[in-house]
């Protein structure tokens, strides 16, 4: 028994998938396709996604973001938690993972839930605020390039509703946040929104240790942006 978060060995990891991990074969079938593209490592873990399906159903969220789709499986995931009139904005910069993760949408039905946007997320994000869509969203989900993590955060910021929620991806890195060599562009950046969230008053925060390291911060509810 501990007193801080286990060490997963493969056989524990193994029990909990076995034991918790109720992925549709639609989603199992796009992470197989996915594992064999290069980049693959930047899909989310499947207990990662139902967490987060989890997150979605628990606040009742009806309009989700997502900064970083590579090819739709977190989208798909979030997607299936969504009612009917949800709405998910999918922003990638590459359109051939988009249209990977669209034939699995379709396939499972929630391809209308999803608008997907391709170009910079910075510039999409900033098109939506200037459409006066500020304060509208419940659910955001950053995991694109970790040199502009401040700049989605921000902007996500701006765009929830007051106890809305910010999902940040990779915030563990693999463990290069704690290496004092590293020091490349998207590791300082990590780093940095870790630190930042940690004493932002605007946001109540929570590190989660599943996959590489999710950061939970809910917007509080008596903050508008
Ligand atoms: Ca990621």
């Amino acid at each position: 028994m501990s007193n801080r978060s286990i060490d997963l060995s493969d056989a524990l990891y193994d029990y909990l998938l076995a034991t918790s991990l109720r992925e549709p074969e639609v989603m199992r079938r796009l992470r197989a396709e996915t594992a064999g593209l290069p980049g693959s490592m930047m899909q989310i873990a499947p207990e990662q996604g139902q967490f987060m399906a989890l997150l979605v159903q628990l606040m009742g969220a009806r309009r989700c973001l997502e900064i970083g789709t590579f090819t739709g499986y977190s989208a798909l995931a979030v997607a299936r938690a969504l009612p009917a009139d949800g709405r998910l904005v999918a922003c990638d910069v590459d359109a051939e993972t988009m249209a990977i993760g669209r034939r699995y949408w379709d396939e499972a039905g929630v391809a209308g839930k999803i608008d997907s946007r391709i170009g910079p997320a910075v510039e999409t994000l900033d098109e939506m605020l200037n459409a006066g869509e500020a304060e509208s969203y419940d659910f955001a989900f950053i995991d694109a390039d970790k040199s502009n993590y401040d700049d989605y955060y921000e902007r996500a910021l701006k765009l929830l509703r007051p106890g809305g929620l910010i999902a940040v991806d990779n915030v563990l890195w693999g463990g290069s946040v704690i290496d004092p060599g590293k020091k490349d562009p998207d590791t300082l950046a990590i780093r940095a929104l870790n630190e930042k969230i940690k004493e932002d008053d605007r946001v109540v925060c929570s590190l989660v240790p599943i996959g590489d390291g999710l950061m939970l911060a809910h917007k509080q509810t008596d903050y508008h942006s």
